[in-house]
């Protein structure tokens, strides 16, 4: 029951999610990135509120890309000239969306981006990590930048939708242990883009609260070149 409405996305049936997660292609973790999410959990515990940093931050190289892009491509912005941040709370569900109209990812990309770590250095890094303590690790994190995975700081489920220029919509979904790709049945809602659906685990049920993530907004983002709207439901 709770594993069912955990995955029910906007506009998808639970029977149409069912049907979609059996033709998913499934992919495992590659090591590091096992390694990479052990650690974050056991030491960034007392930072858990760095997810949002991380997925602004994303959102905001994500959006800087395809304005590049569009200096050259003239063709690479479409019909959608906007380029936002929005996140929105949804506390029926307790879910958090960040969604931006950045470049988005294709189904390749997906798979790529959020399922392997490609920086240099990285068992380097996870080695200091794996000795250091939890105000030294948190600096270390600082310093690397451990982005996307922070979001199983919060959410036992990460569900990424994104559509790039390339490709059609694709749905990346996880518990953390191992993550499936899958067409998005819904085909093209986005336009553009990329949300991260995170899907709280319950002791993190406060950040869907306003004021909690308009402090952590204006904490962790107030450099970010893009507007970031906040949108809460009022249950
Ligand atoms: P980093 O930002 O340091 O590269 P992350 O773990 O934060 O590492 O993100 C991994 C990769 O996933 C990014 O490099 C990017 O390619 C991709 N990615 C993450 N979030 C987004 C997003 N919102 N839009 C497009 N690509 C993204
Ligand atoms: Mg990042």
């Amino acid at each position: 029951q709770r594993e069912e409405e955990a995955i029910k996305l906007d506009g998808l049936s639970v029977a149409q999610m069912k049907e979609m997660r059996e033709k998913a292609e499934k992919h495992t973790f590659q090591a590091e990135v096992d390694r990479m999410m052990k650690l974050i959990i056991n030491s960034l515990y007392k930072n858990k509120e760095i997810f949002l940093r991380e997925l602004i931050s994303n959102a905001s190289d994500a959006l800087d890309k395809i304005r590049f892009l569009s200096l050259t491509d003239k063709d690479a912005l479409g019909s959608n000239e906007e380029l936002t941040i929005k996140i929105k709370a949804d506390k029926d569900n307790h879910v958090i969306h960040v969604t931006d109209t950045g470049i988005g990812m294709t189904r390749e990309e997906l798979t790529k981006n959020l399922g392997t770590i490609a920086k240099s250095g990285t068992s380097e890094f996870l080695n200091k990590l794996g000795e250091s303590t939890g105000e030294q690790a948190s600096d270390l994190i600082g310093q690397f930048g451990v982005g996307f995975y922070s979001s199983f700081l919060v959410a036992d489920r990460v569900v990424v939708t994104s559509k790039s220029n390339n490709d059609e919509q694709y749905i990346w979904e996880s518990d953390a242990n191992s993550f499936s790709v899958t067409k998005d049945p819904r085909g093209n809602t986005l336009g553009r883009g990329t949300t991260i659906s995170l899907f709280l685990k319950e002791e993190a049920h406060d950040y869907l609260n306003e004021g909690t993530i308009k402090d952590l907004v204006k904490k962790y983002s107030q450099f970010i070149n893009f507007p970031i709207y906040l949108w809460t439901s009022k249950t």
